[in-house]
C-alpha cells in the first residue's frame, strides 16, 4: 500500500486550469484529497464533465478522491465582463450597474437587484475579497457611480462586498436548492454552504437531500460573524467546517482572522469535526511557480493549528502551477508534521480529555480514541484500524493527530469519500460479508505487507448494536 509522507489532506478548486484528464491524474498523484466545485462559476455542463472526469481519474488510479460542491449562497458578483478581465486605476471612475450588460472598463453589472439602495454617497463597496476598493460617490436610479480608491485586475463574476450592510436574501436561496437537486442526480453527495448563520442552514441543505431520499455531509462554510457566535450549534449540526477566510476577512476586521482561525479550528477538534483552511494560502503561485515565505508559513501555521486540509482556490482553478502549488502544499504538510513535537504549536487537546472537559463533557468515545492515539505512540504501531463504516470513530481518532495512520474499511462508498477528508485517515473498501470483521481485516493486512508477523496494530470499534456511531472497544493485536 502506498501512503504519502504526509497526512494533512489537500483540497483543490477545479476549474479552467485543472479540469482537464491529464491536470486531473498530477493533482491527484501529487496529494489531493477532495476536488472542490465552486458553483458560482462553471455552467452545469462543465460541472457535470468535471464530475464524471474526476470520478474516471480517481478510479484509473485507484483513489479516493471527495468531490465538494460549493453552493455560491447569497455573495453578490459582479457579472460577465465583455473581456473576461479588466484593470481598475486608482482615481478611475467607474458605474456599478443593476442592468443586464456586458462589463466594460466603465460600467460594470451586478447581480443584486438592490444594490442602489444599499449604498450611499461615501459608502466603500470591496470587489475581490476586499483587493479592489471603490468608493460611492453619487446614485442615479439603477446605477452607482463610484471612484476607484484601491485599483487592480478584475474578472467576471468576482464577489462584491458591502461592509455593514445586511443583505436581505436566504443563505440557501432557491437557486443553491437547485443545484442541490442537480448535483445529488449526479451522485453528490458533500456540500459546502457558504454564509452559513445558523444550523438551520445546515439542515435545510440535509432536509432537502432528505426528502429527495439521499443523505449528504454538509461542510459549514464559516465566514459571517453570526456564524462565529453560532458556532456551537453549527458545528453540532455540520458534519465538517470550512474556515473561508475571503470573506471572513472583510465580514470582520482583517488583523482579526489568525486568531478566529486558531479557536474555530481548536473547537472543530474537540469535537472531531474535520475542519477545512481556506483561502490564499499560496496564491501567489496563480502566477508565480514559487510561493511567498509568508504563504509557506500560513500553510505550515494551520497545519499547527491543527486543521485536517488546507485548500486551494485560483492557484488550481486558474493558476499557471495547479500541479505546482499541490507539490508545495504537500511538502509544507511533511515538514510542519514532522516538527509538531518540536514546536509544541498544538494546544493540548488531550488535556480536555484528560481533565474530563472536552467538548462540554468527556465522553466514551473520547477516552477510547485518545487511548488509541496514545497506545499508538507508547507502543510504537503504526496503524489504527477501523472496520465500522459510518461511525465517527475515524474523525475522533484524526482530531489527536497521530503519528501512525487510521485505516478506515468500509463498504459504503460515500462514508469512505468523506473520510479522505480527515487528517492521517485512509479509507479502504472493504466488503461487508458476513463473518468476523477482524478476521478479514487481518487477512487484508497478510495481503497488503503493511504488518510483518509480530507487528502490532490497534483495532478500535463500537459494539453496541444500537448505536452505530458508538466507539467502546479498544484492542491491540500482534500479527500473527
Ligand atoms: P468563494 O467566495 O466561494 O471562494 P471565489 O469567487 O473566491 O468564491 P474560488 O472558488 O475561490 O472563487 O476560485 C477562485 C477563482 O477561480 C474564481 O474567482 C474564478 O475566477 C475561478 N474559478 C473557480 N472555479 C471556476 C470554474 N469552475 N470555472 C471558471 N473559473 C473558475
Ligand atoms: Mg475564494
Amino acid at each position: 500500500m502506498n501512503l504519502p509522507d504526509h497526512k494533512t489532506k489537500i483540497v483543490c478548486t477545479i476549474g479552467p486550469a485543472s479540469r482537464s484528464e491529464a491536470v486531473l491524474e498530477e493533482l491527484i498523484e501529487q496529494g489531493m484529497n477532495v476536488a472542490r466545485l465552486n458553483f458560482a462559476h462553471g455552467t452545469l455542463k462543465t460541472h457535470k464533465e468535471d464530475i464524471r472526469r474526476i470520478r474516471a481519474v480517481a478510479v484509473k488510479l485507484q483513489r479516493y478522491c471527495l468531490i465538494m460542491v460549493d453552493l455560491p449562497g447569497p455573495k453578490i458578483r459582479i457579472g460577465k465582463l465583455r473581456d473576461d478581465s479588466l484593470l481598475l486605476e486608482k482615481g478611475d471612475k467607474v458605474i456599478l450597474t443593476i442592468r443586464d450588460i456586458l462589463g466594460t472598463p466603465d460600467r460594470i453589472p451586478v447581480e443584486y437587484k438592490r444594490l442602489p439602495e444599499s449604498v450611499s454617497p461615501g459608502s466603500l463597496i470591496f470587489l475581490n475579497d476586499g483587493f479592489i476598493q471603490l468608493q460611492v460617490e453619487k446614485i442615479l436610479a439603477d446605477e452607482v457611480f463610484c471612484r476607484t480608491i484601491i485599483g487592480g485586475p478584475l474578472l467576471s463574476h468576482k464577489g462584491l462586498n458591502l461592509p455593514g450592510v445586511k443583505i436581505f436574501t436566504d443563505v440557501v436561496s432557491e437557486s443553491d436548492l437547485t443545484f442541490v437537486d442537480f448535483a445529488l442526480e449526479e451522485g453528490i453527495d458533500t456540500f459546502g454552504v457558504s454564509f452559513a448563520e445558523t444550523a438551520d442552514d445546515i439542515m435545510k441543505v440535509r432536509e432537502f437531500a432528505g426528502k429527495r431520499g439521499k443523505s449528504v455531509y454538509v461542510v459549514a462554510k464559516i465566514e459571517r460573524a453570526e456564524a462565529i457566535k453560532n458556532i456551537d450549534e453549527i458545528l453540532d449540526a455540520a458534519d465538517a467546517i470550512m474556515i473561508a477566510r475571503g470573506d471572513l476577512g472583510v465580514q470582520i476586521p482583517l488583523e482579526d482572522v489568525p486568531s478566529v482561525q486558531k479557536k474555530l479550528i481548536h473547537k472543530a477538534n474537540l469535537l472531531g469535526r474535520p475542519v477545512i483552511t481556506a483561502t490564499q494560502m499560496l496564491v501567489s503561485m496563480t502566477e508565480n511557480i514559487r510561493p511567498t515565505r509568508a504563504e509557506v508559513s500560513d500553510v505550515a501555521n494551520a497545519i499547527l493549528d491543527g486543521t485536517d486540509a488546507v485548500m486551494l482556490s485560483e492557484e488550481t482553478a486558474i493558476g499557471r502551477y495547479p500541479v505546482e502549488a499541490v507539490e508545495m502544499m504537500a511538502k509544507i504538510a511533511t515538514s510542519a508534521e514532522r516538527e509538531w513535537e518540536a514546536v509544541k504549536a498544538l494546544s493540548d487537546l488531550p488535556a480536555y480529555f484528560r481533565k474530563g472537559e472536552g467538548y462540554g463533557k468527556t465522553t466514551i468515545k473520547d477516552i477510547i480514541s485518545l487511548n488509541a492515539v496514545e497506545a499508538a505512540r507508547a507502543l510504537n504501531i503504526h496503524y489504527i484500524i477501523v472496520p465500522a463504516q459510518s461511525a465517527g470513530a475515524p474523525c475522533l481518532i484524526s482530531r489527536f493527530k497521530p503519528d501512525c495512520w487510521i485505516l478506515s474499511f468500509g463498504d459504503n462508498e460515500k462514508a469512505n469519500n468523506f473520510r479522505n477528508l480527515s487528517y492521517g485517515v485512509c479509507p479502504i473498501f472493504m466488503e461487508n460479508k458476513t463473518g468476523s470483521r477482524l478476521d478479514m481485516i487481518m487477512e487484508f493486512i497478510d495481503n497488503s505487507g503493511i504488518a510483518q508477523r509480530g507487528d502490532r496494530v490497534i483495532f478500535v470499534e463500537g459494539t453496541a448494536a444500537d448505536d452505530m456511531n458508538g466507539v467502546d472497544l479498544l484492542r491491540i493485536i500482534t500479527v500473527r
